[in-house]
């Protein structure tokens, strides 16, 4: 089979669709077709009425398929919606959906060996037409699947990261949940860090522009000089289920964590910093350039970083190597 590479879309062979109208949920089904037909004025295209998830399916050793910690994407999901003022997906139909998008599409699996996976995105969009500014009455909800190779296979070097001086999400906003808006917000500030030769931004709190949040897409994790796990602890982040699992695996194995607000000057007392998320797994990074400052990071070596043991960990429980001893893996085939 093909290997894949990278993190882009590849149309697979079946998607799960459901829709909300006159209040309810209906009941969902399997599709070939993979395109949307929308109002010139639906919700989403005039208000961005819409959240979505991103989570992965994996191939074990002994040939099974697993997801990782589901009922965290669901909470996360529902959580998302309801800031959205979106009708929450109901939780069997989520698990449905998974399920089934994972059983139609299994021949897309990546192999075990290549270390790739399927990953599966689903999405909720306001549907119907507006003009004045409101909510959408009827919405439909995705799920389909991609596969993705091996984040690591063709990325080794440590990132470059700059400190933005742009903001992805605002005070008191919807930084906290998986938006697509926050994206739009970053998109420049994206083009524009690629555009000067940076792998990503690294985003400081909106309020203060003082402490540390995130990168558009991935939590951030450091390891200060003494041993110690520190991440960014801020309303107007997204809560990384990876960056969740990582702090459990951390006190798991000794490390003693601070979940806390981190001062961008505090980057100099740090030994390590990566980023994390379903993507990118952990992610070494090795410069953070601020306007003043720029702050480096022993990474080059990331396999013998205490970032590059929890993510080995981690991968083992996801590809069912190491014992899952949090009960995170459910078995989908
Ligand atoms: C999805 C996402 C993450 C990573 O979350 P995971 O649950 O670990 O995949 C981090 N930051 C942002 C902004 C995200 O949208």
């Amino acid at each position: 089979m093909k290997t894949f590479v990278g993190f882009n879309y590849h149309k697979t062979t079946k998607r799960f669709v459901a829709q909300y109208k006159d209040g309810q949920w209906d009941s969902g089904r399997m599709m070939r077709k993979s395109t949307v037909c929308l109002s010139e004025a639906a919700c989403v295209i005039q208000y961005a009425q819409t959240c979505f998830e991103g989570l992965k399916a994996y191939r074990t050793k002994d040939g099974h398929i697993v997801c990782f910690r589901l009922d965290l994407n669901e909470q996360r999901l529902h959580d998302s919606c309801e800031r959205m003022v979106i009708p929450p997906i109901p939780k069997e139909m989520f698990f449905e959906a998974v399920e089934k998008v994972v059983k139609a599409n299994a021949k897309w699996m990546p192999s075990y060996e290549s270390g790739g996976s399927l990953y599966l995105r689903p999405v909720v969009f306001g549907k119907d037409s507006v003009v004045g500014v409101k909510p959408a009455e009827e919405f439909e909800f995705r799920l389909f699947a991609t596969p993705v190779g091996n984040y690591f296979a063709d990325k080794v070097r440590p990132l470059v990261l700059r400190v933005s001086d742009v903001d992805r999400a605002a005070p008191r906003g919807t930084g906290h949940i998986k938006a697509g808006l926050n994206y739009a917000m970053s998109l420049y500030a994206i083009t524009d860090a690629h555009e000067k030769g940076f792998d990503e931004n690294l985003y400081l709190d909106p309020a203060n522009r003082t402490y540390v949040e995130e990168t558009g897409g991935a939590n951030v994790l450091f390891i200060t000089k003494d041993g110690t796990l520190v991440t960014p602890k801020s309303d107007s982040i997204l809560p990384s289920i990876t960056r969740r699992s990582i702090v459990t695996l951390a006190k798991d194995a000794g490390i003693h964590v601070e979940e806390r607000r981190i001062a961008i000057s505090e980057l100099k007392d740090m030994k390590e910093c990566g980023l994390c998320g379903t993507a990118a797994v952990i992610s070494p990074v090795g410069k953070v350039k601020d306007t003043q400052e720029e702050y480096t990071f022993s990474m080059d070596d990331f396999d013998n970083t205490v970032l590059g043991g929890l993510r080995k960990k981690l991968l083992g429980i996801q590809h069912g190597d190491i014992s899952d001893d949090h009960d995170w893996i459910i078995k989908v085939i």
